[in-house]
């Protein structure tokens, strides 16, 4: 899952991208909303923490804008950012359309856990985790749970399968899977989905679910054919 951070204040940028890389998302910060236009139109985020205080164009401006527009960014769930004594800007930024908001000064914690909502949200409301057939991505140990069995997944491996679930039974495109695994700063091999998708696969064997590979173009997870 990855996720872009709108906020021009370096300092608070910086904790919220340390937290929400450290529970496991690929982050991607921006100072403006000039930048995370021109982010939107090239790259894919599952999520934007939007600051609303921003030089230039300022978040309500964006905002509107982001869901006036088409494509898929102009579904993105947004969580907003405001200064304590924004009220009015609250109530306007839900009725522009962001999903959530937090006043600052806020708790790392409560970050990415509403973050965690918003895209568990936007994605399956599959109660007690995100699941497809008999596998379950449980949230709150971090474990996937298998016909009565937990595997450890490291957090790359997480979020291919979280992404592939969020899609199941679809076709998802290579490149999708390397941005949801991937900040602007990482350095990732070309490889690097296909390594992760055999670890996957060695992890899943046997659970009724599988990850077929559709020549020249990605992935799709499906019921096994033989279990
Ligand atoms: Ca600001």
């Amino acid at each position: 899952m990855r996720v872009l951070v709108v906020e021009d204040d370096p300092l608070v940028a910086d904790v919220v991208a340390t937290g929400l890389h450290n529970a496991g998302f690929a982050v991607d910060q921006v100072r403006s909303a000039e930048s995370a236009e021109t982010a939107l139109v090239t790259e894919h985020f599952d999520l934007i923490v939007l600051d609303l205080g921003l030089p230039g164009r300022d978040g309500l401006q964006f905002l509107a804008s982001l869901r006036r527009g088409a494509g898929e960014s102009a579904r993105v769930p947004v969580l907003v950012l405001t200064a304590r004594d924004g009220l009015d800007d609250r109530v306007e930024g839900l009725e522009r359309g962001a999903d959530d908001y937090l006043v600052k000064p806020f708790e790392l914690r409560e970050l990415v856990a509403r973050v965690r909502v918003l895209i568990r949200r936007t994605g399956s409301s599959a109660a007690g985790g995100l699941g497809f057939l008999g596998l379950v991505l449980d949230e709150a140990s971090r474990v996937l749970r298998a016909a009565g069995r937990s595997i450890e997944l490291t957090p790359r491996e997480w979020s291919i399968l979280e992404y592939l679930m969020l899609h199941a039974e679809t076709v998802v495109r290579k490149d999708k899977l390397l941005q949801a695994i991937s900040g602007w700063d990482d350095s990732i091999a070309p490889n690097a989905v296909e390594v992760y998708v055999s670890r996957l696969r060695a992890k899943i064997e046997g659970s009724g679910v599988a990850v077929r590979t559709v020549r020249g173009v990605g992935y799709r997870l499906e019921r096994a054919a033989f279990v």
